[in-house]
């Protein structure tokens, strides 16, 4: 039975459980020796974190390991090298000391590309001569926030490109300690229409700092859109619902759509799983009677969606719970990306597989969709012609606004699964021809 289902409304708190819950994960799941073991030691390298609603609500135990939220929590055995993984299990099983141990876990995350898309070094912003910690300015018109307070989650996705924020190295984490360096860079830069607060997930945040952030991004007369990346809605619904300040938030998120301003909730669903409870679906209905608008988005990749009934399913659950399918992403090359990678050419044909089914209402949605360094590339499909198979593309978003919106395609391959892995045809303009060779760099 669900621990949920036997708590009353309002009296289930939030617990992050971790690698040193594993063991009591293990027997109250009934979790194979083996399973168990390689969660315990991949849990090393890679972050893991659950909590009991996800155990009790999305996990199908029956199914495990191969069950798509198994899968999406649990670090599992291909998900680093086979030499790393030798490296690791050497290291726990003979004896070395901790700093060694320490020292074998950075080389491995080293090796993981931890800040993909060169976002380390080329979104951050300055102001006086000195970077700002904490933001992102990519795009001309939207900012990033990292609230120091808000870079954890409910629960952790294998996937996760942002792992590195999760591993315990400060140099590999974005955060801003508060808001003020922020408000006072959108104040010279009123081309910035659109603050994304993300993390981690900034949802993990209290009512209380939540506000203590927003607050002051409001009194900026520029920003008309806040947007909170967050997958609280999926792993922590309570958060809306039965959380002490659920109603706190929800009147503050009033508060942001009475000042005028569009709040857009981007959530991150990646199966139709975590949209079939009860408290899932109480949780949107909530928040939509805000005002706020709820976008959806998520990565396709490997062993947790990549079926095209999995996707048609989803986006219908989205649309008819009120929300906007938003986004499909190819997954970064960065963390177990070899585990989790699907061809390019595959993903536009689940994309088109699942989207040919959907009511105009839900083809809102767009994809596959590659974050790059340069800008947002989708995949429309492909094309036959007499010169060969082409994967036809778009920049939707750049750095380099000339370059969006104008067709461009490359070579089909039926593996690659990154940009700089494609072929572009001879015929692709200069421009972007050089900001794609630029994505590669
Ligand atoms: S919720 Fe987002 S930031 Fe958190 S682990 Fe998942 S993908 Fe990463």
């Amino acid at each position: 039975m669900s621990l949920l289902a036997a708590s009353s409304p309002g009296t289930t708190r939030f617990r992050a459980r971790g690698p040193k819950d594993i063991d009591e994960i293990a027997s109250r799941y009934g979790l194979p020796g083996e399973v168990g073991e390689t969660v315990r030691l991949v849990s090393k390298v890679l972050p893991f974190r659950v909590n009991d609603y996800v155990l009790a609500n999305l996990v199908d135990w029956d199914r495990v390991p191969d069950d798509p939220m198994f899968q999406l929590f649990f670090p599992q055995r291909g998900m680093l090298t086979e030499t790393d993984e030798k490296l690791l299990r050497s290291v726990y099983h003979e004896g070395a000391s901790p700093a060694e141990i320490k020292a074998a876990v950075a080389d491995i995350h080293a090796r993981m590309n931890p800040h993909p898309s060169g976002q380390m070094q080329l979104n951050v912003p300055s102001q006086d001569g000195e970077d700002l910690p904490g933001m992102q300015h990519k795009y001309r018109e939207t900012v990033l926030y990292f609230p120091g307070s808000g870079q954890t989650c409910h629960a952790y996705c294998t996937y996760c490109f942002r792992w590195a924020q999760f591993v315990g190295d400060a140099d590999l984490r974005f955060a801003a300690p508060g808001p003020d360096r922020l408000v006072a860079y959108l104040a010279h830069h009123p081309e910035v229409s659109d603050v994304l607060v993300t993390g981690g997930d900034p949802m993990i945040m209290s009512t209380e700092r939540m506000r203590a952030h927003l607050e002051p991004i409001l009194a900026v007369e520029s920003v008309r859109t806040i947007r909170i990346g967050t997958k609280s809605v999926a792993y922590w619904p309570q958060r809306f619902v039965s959380d002490a300040d659920a109603d706190d938030l929800l009147r503050l998120i009033e508060q942001v759509v009475a000042s005028g301003r569009t709040m857009a909730i981007m959530a991150h669903y990646s199966h139709p799983v975590e949209l079939s409870t009860e408290i899932a679906q109480r949780a949107l209905s909530r928040i939509r009677a805000t005002g706020a608008v709820v976008y959806c988005q998520a990565p396709l990749v490997a062993h947790v969606n990549d079926d095209a009934q999995v996707w048609a399913r989803l986006w219908r659950a989205e649309l008819a719970a009120g929300a906007v399918p938003y986004y499909m992403f190819v997954a970064r090359d960065t963390g177990p990306h070899e585990y989790f990678k699907v061809p390019l050419a595959r993903m536009a044909e689940i994309f088109r597989a699942g989207y040919q089914t959907l009511p105009g209402l839900a083809r809102t949605v767009r994809g596959p969709v590659l974050s790059t360094r340069p800008g947002k590339v989708v995949v429309d499909g492909v094309e036959e012609t007499p010169q060969g198979r082409f994967l036809q593309l778009r920049f939707l978003q750049a750095r380099d606004v000339s370059i969006v919106g104008r067709p461009f395609r490359a070579r089909y391959s039926d593996t690659a699964a990154w940009l700089d892995e494609l072929e572009l045809d001879a015929a692709t303009p200069a421009d972007i021809a050089a900001a794609v060779r630029g994505a590669a760099q």
